[in-house]
């Protein structure tokens, strides 16, 4: 569903992707790691059309992004992006945040939008508090929003930014058990995380980036148990 061939990014003189080639395959688990500042963030933006990038293509579900531009509206509209900070709008109700893309956008009624916003909220079981404003929610019960809310948009692929690493401990379960849900329903998603049991158990490939390259793609079980590369033993070393 994605491909990128020989990515390179440049903040400025700062070279942050180099040479990036990586396929997630329709229905594939992707779990991304690596140290602060290794580009895991940056990767994914660039393919959210977040960031722009300077060299190499990516292709989202057969559109070319570096084609010209024209496919930004579209591979935003297919890409489901879920951050850290849950980036849900403070002014409007659950069920508001979760209608207004559908209807912008797919040019949907409100009737058939709520319909799908409900759909989700059930999905992420939390429809009881459809009619609440953001900031009457816990952190968790947000994140689940702002996944439900990406799902609305009836998404190839889901992106993942770190989605548990804002909320307190008690609440990292609910959101990790919502994407274990959403993996078992086959949905492709890329994840930058540093949830080792997650990736262990959800992941079908581990990618381990560093200094703005990937160094190591592995199967969990090979990525944990005998990882190949000097720099992933000693990352894997710190975390655990
Ligand atoms: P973290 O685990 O801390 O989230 P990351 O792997 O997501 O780190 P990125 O946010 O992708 O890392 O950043 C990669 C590098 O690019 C870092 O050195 C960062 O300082 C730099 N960088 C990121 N965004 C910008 C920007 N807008 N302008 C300049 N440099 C940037
Ligand atoms: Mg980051």
């Amino acid at each position: 569903a994605v491909r990128m061939e020989d990515v390179n990014k440049w903040y400025g003189s700062f070279h942050a992707l180099k040479n990036i080639n990586l396929t997630v395959g329709r229905g594939e688990r992707i779990v991304i790691c690596g140290p602060s500042g290794s580009g895991k963030s940056t990767m994914i933006r660039c393919i959210n059309q977040l960031e722009t990038i300077h060299s190499g293509r990516i292709i989202v579900d057969g559109h070319d992004l570096t084609a010209g531009g024209k496919n930004v509206d579209l591979i935003r509209q297919e890409t489901g992006m879920v951050f850290q900070q849950f980036n849900l709008f403070p002014h409007m109700t659950v069920l508001e945040n979760c209608t207004l893309a559908p209807m912008k956008v797919r040019g949907i009624t409100k009737a058939e939008a709520e319909e799908i916003a409900m759909k989700f909220l059930r999905r992420v079981r939390i429809p009881e508090q459809a009619a609440k404003y953001p900031a009457q929610l816990s952190g968790g019960q947000q994140q689940r929003v702002a996944i439900a809310r990406a799902l609305c948009m009836n998404p190839k692929i889901m992106l993942f930014d770190e989605p548990t690493s804002a909320l307190d401990p008690e609440m990292v379960k609910e959101v990790l058990d919502t994407m274990v849900d959403l993996a078992n329903e086959g949905m492709t998603m890329l994840c930058v995380t540093h949830e080792m049991g997650f990736a262990r158990s959800v992941a079908d490939r581990v990618v381990f980036m560093d200094r703005g390259e990937i160094l190591e793609v592995a199967t969990p079980d090979t990525f944990f148990d005998a990882p190949q590369h000097e720099r992933t033993r000693f990352f894997l070393g710190q975390i655990s």
